[in-house]
């Protein structure tokens, strides 16, 4: 990726030489006409829509700090600038940002920029040799060998960019694995330091990605070999860099309150449960929000034509396009499921292949949107050969059509076996879209069972993960469809009036960054 310098500006250079801090963390707040000074935080992240974007993360990583801002706090994101990145839109700090490393200092650059439509800054750490990459973690399915380097370059950079601009937070948010370094480097190198007095939120986005690397790799973190023991970054034989997070954060946060208690659980704890339920008073569920700018129905440039809850006429439209799109009979008649997500375990679509012979008897028509495993992909091209008048497999990452299912379809399938959160169904809801889930995760704290004697409900839940139990589910939604139409029109009313906007979840965070400022200090 050629890097032509763009437009310049010192602040870098100087305070990373000087290697003064421009303010000490610790002296009194500065009272400006009665208040206190706003609550500084540093949010760390592997990927942040619309730059980078894997998953979840990267939404969360894109809206959690503007509405931070919103509430008046100082929130700032640090990212590592990967390939494909709008690299020459962002303005180069003068200067290099010096990283320690265990084969030396990394001398990086750093781009800065706002997060789109607000005031958000957002440092990106430029070190080639570690992101001038096609993939952000490695090919589909693998991991690059050196991300244990990578990501700890990431985390003591983004150390190093704070004292080089003299930003001292009062809380480092820090999000997964790749980030799960920096509590332990808080506590460690910056020991007496001032960057110590900054108190570390961990978020679990998925506790399935943990960061597991060998043992032998220890010293590329920079830090001693005392800290390879069972009570920081050793687990079952391996070096495990979520453990060590759980261990030195100040307070640790996960993305629904389900995911929060189910964790501490041996089903869904991936072994780390025993440790999350030592932590469960410093733990908390707080449900993400979703970008209601981004995914607003009345003014979607994806979809043919807007509508909302007081008028929604115009989701005939969008289903009739979306039929038309899969080559499906346009048929108003009868009832579109959508499915839109990575093909991975994790997302019981393997379930879903099971009971799909049984679905695509009845009178539905199916959409598939994903990438993933390539079981998964080759089963869902295979049935969409055969079943074509009613499945169609787009095997493929599209946004637009991904607008475009939330808006057409009439139910969207999410049989996940564990879910921390999940963004779809929120989209559904707020498309109208009724969604049919497993009780598990956030889709339990968003999604409300429907009730057949009160039309009650935003969409259809199941427990068991068994094709019989999947099957059925749909096979209520689709008697409720013809039998109880009525029932379908009320339940799209009140799904699409929920609220499920980044306010109401970062005065959640504010409150957890004010309470692990107390704790950090002492208070
Ligand atoms: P996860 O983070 O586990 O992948 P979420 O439901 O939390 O699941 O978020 C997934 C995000 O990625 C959503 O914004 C979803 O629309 C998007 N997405 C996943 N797969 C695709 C795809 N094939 N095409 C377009 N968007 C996709």
């Amino acid at each position: 990726m050629p890097r032509a310098p763009t437009k310049k500006k010192t602040t870098l250079e100087r305070a990373s030489r000087s290697r003064k801090p421009a303010a000490a963390p610790t002296e009194a707040p500065v009272m400006t006409a009665g208040k206190p000074p706003p609550l500084k935080v540093l949010f760390v992240t592997s990927e942040c829509a619309p730059f980078a974007k894997t998953g979840g993360l990267a939404d969360v990583a894109g809206a959690l700090p503007k509405a931070l801002r919103a509430l008046n706090i100082d929130a700032r994101v640090v990212m590592p600038l990967y390939a494909g990145m709008p690299w020459n839109e962002l303005e180069i700090l003068d200067g290099a940002l010096h990283v320690p490393m265990w084969w030396g200092t990394a001398h990086a650059r750093v781009r800065t920029g706002k997060l789109p439509n607000s005031d958000v800054p957002i440092y990106c750490l430029e070190y080639n040799r570690y992101f001038d990459r096609p993939y952000l973690y490695g090919p589909p399915a693998e991991g690059y060998n050196d991300n244990l380097e990578r990501f700890t370059f990431l985390s003591r950079g983004s150390l190093e960019v704070c004292k080089a601009l003299g930003f001292y937070p009062d809380v480092i948010h820090c999000n997964d694995w790749q980030t799960a370094l920096v509590p332990v480097l808080v506590n460690t190198v910056e020991w007496l330091q001032p960057l110590h007095a900054s108190a570390t939120v961990y978020s679990i986005h998925n506790l399935a990605y943990q960061g597991i690397f060998d043992g032998g790799g220890m010293f590329i973190t920079g830090l001693g070999r005392e800290h390879y023991n069972a009570g920081e970054f050793e687990h079952f034989g391996a070096l495990n860099l979520t453990k060590a997070a759980l261990r030195h954060s100040t307070l640790l946060s996960t993305v629904s309150p389900t995911y929060a208690r189910e964790i501490q659980t041996g089903e869904y704890g991936n072994g780390l449960d025993g440790i999350l339920a030592e932590r469960r008073d410093d733990l908390v569920g707080i449900l993400n929000g979703i970008d209601v700018d981004e995914w607003n129905p009345m003014k979607d440039p994806f979809t043919p034509e807007p509508f909302a809850a007081a008028d929604p006429r115009g989701k005939a439209a969008c289903k009739a396009a979306l039929q038309k799109e899969a080559g499906f009979p346009v048929r108003p008649d009868v009832p579109v499921f959508g499915i839109v997500g990575r093909l991975t375990h994790q997302k019981g679509f393997d379930v879903l292949a099971h009971a799909l012979d049984r679905v695509l008897g009845w009178d539905v028509q199916i959409v598939l949107l994903g990438t993933g495993d390539e079981d998964a992909q080759r089963f869902f091209a295979y049935v969409d050969a055969h079943r074509g008048d009613r499945f169609r497999a787009w095997l493929r990452f599209d946004n637009g059509r991904a607008h475009r299912i939330e808006a057409g379809a009439d139910f969207f399938l999410m049989p996940s076996r564990f879910e921390p959160c999940g963004l779809n169904q929120m989209y559904s809801l707020r498309y109208g879209t009724l969604p049919i889930v497993r009780a598990t995760g956030g889709l339990m704290d968003t999604v409300s069972n429907y009730d057949e004697k009160t039309a009650g409900g935003t969409g259809f839940v199941f427990n068991d993960l068994h094709p019989e139990s999947l099957a059925n589910t749909i096979g209520w939604a689709v008697s409720t469809w013809f039998d109880r139409p009525k029932h379908i029109e009320i339940m799209r009313d009140r799904a699409m009036r929920q609220d499920f906007s980044w306010d109401r979840a970062a005065r959640a965070y504010q409150d957890l960054y004010e309470r692990a400022k107390q704790r950090r200090r002492g208070g």
